[in-house]
């Protein structure tokens, strides 16, 4: 067979050729898609990205705020400076399928669903014209949200929704309603699992729920059951190999779970989660785990998964 453009470009460990060829971004939270260079631009200031691992959530939240957030005005326009960032990156790397996230209160700090979505859609025609943005909604801050998921999904916008802190948030028969609800809407069902806690989590959740996709998932690679079960029902996992590592989920790229969930025939695709603090592009992700000895044909089985979507 011949060898396929992306798989010379790993070879080569050529990024500027990485950047060239489509690539999908399925786990993406809409405002921290972007390059820490577009805010530096900017806001005509100079950033250091992190340079070593964060011992918690909260410490890289407060890393965004000290570092970019700072930058940027508050509000509506610096969040849409955010979300921006996110479409010129994913026009700069090519990443021609992006599942972006949006929370409630994003809706809500730009005045509803009809402005939001009018908003949204002009940055992306604006900034990355030749990408499929495949939107998800973004549950878990607060109970108050079910209130308004008749209305958001009303509008037909949204591809999917995304559960995060699910399990700080709602009980598990709360979290069937919504996604009975969601599936009723046609939605893909995604969340947030199997980053932190317990493999078992990736199990429960997706059994109960029927989950179609899992946002990290990544310690399934600990259960051999797990592992059998997930690539039974096709359950894909959209890994984000730097933020585990700075987030100490894996200690590096040779020993990350995804070489393990990979052979063990689980779907995976390769994603950047929040790029502007973990500053690792899609083509930096691939070309990470290719040196990490990740096999080129490998990665290129799963970029074309990833840009597979429906
Ligand atoms: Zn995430």
């Amino acid at each position: 067979m011949e060898e396929s453009s992306f798989v010379t470009a790993l070879k080569n460990e050529s990024l500027p050729a990485l950047q060239r060829i489509p690539k999908s971004d399925l786990h993406s939270h809409a405002g921290r898609g972007g390059h820490i260079s577009y805010i530096e631009k900017y806001a005509n200031v100079k950033i250091t990205p992190n340079q070593r691992p964060f011992e918690s959530l909260f410490e890289m939240n407060q890393w965004l705020k000290d570092n970019v957030k700072c930058h940027l005005p508050q509000g509506a326009e610096g969040y849409l400076k955010q979300v921006e960032g996110s479409f010129v990156q994913a026009a700069a790397d090519n990443v021609t399928v992006l599942a972006l996230s949006f929370c409630v209160d994003e809706i809500q700090l730009l005045g509803g669903m009809e402005s939001f979505k009018n908003t949204i859609d002009g940055l992306q025609k604006r900034f990355a014209p030749d990408t499929v943005l495949l939107p998800d909604l973004g549950l878990g801050y607060s109970t108050e949200e079910v209130n308004d998921l008749d209305e958001i999904f009303s509008y037909k916008w949204f591809s999917g929704i995304d559960i995060m802190n699910g399990a700080g948030t709602y009980t598990m028969s709360e979290l069937k309603s919504i996604c009975g609800k969601a599936k009723d809407n046609g939605l893909i069902l995604k969340a947030h699992i199997g980053e932190f806690g317990e493999p078992e989590d990736v199990l429960r959740y997706a059994e109960e729920l029927g989950l179609d996709q899992i946002q990290h998932g990544v310690l399934a690679a600990k259960s051999e059951k797990i592992m059998r079960y997930l690539a039974d029902n096709q359950i894909q996992l959209n890994v984000c190999p730097t933020s585990n590592v700075m987030l100490k989920v894996s200690a590096d790229y040779k020993t990350h779970p995804i070489h393990t969930l990979f052979a063990n025939g689980v779907k995976v695709t390769i994603n950047t989660d929040d790029l502007l603090i973990f500053n690792s592009t899609l083509s930096e992700e691939y070309l990470k785990l290719y040196k990490a000895g990740m096999k080129a044909s490998d990665l290129e089985v799963i970029r074309q998964t990833g840009l597979h979507y429906s």
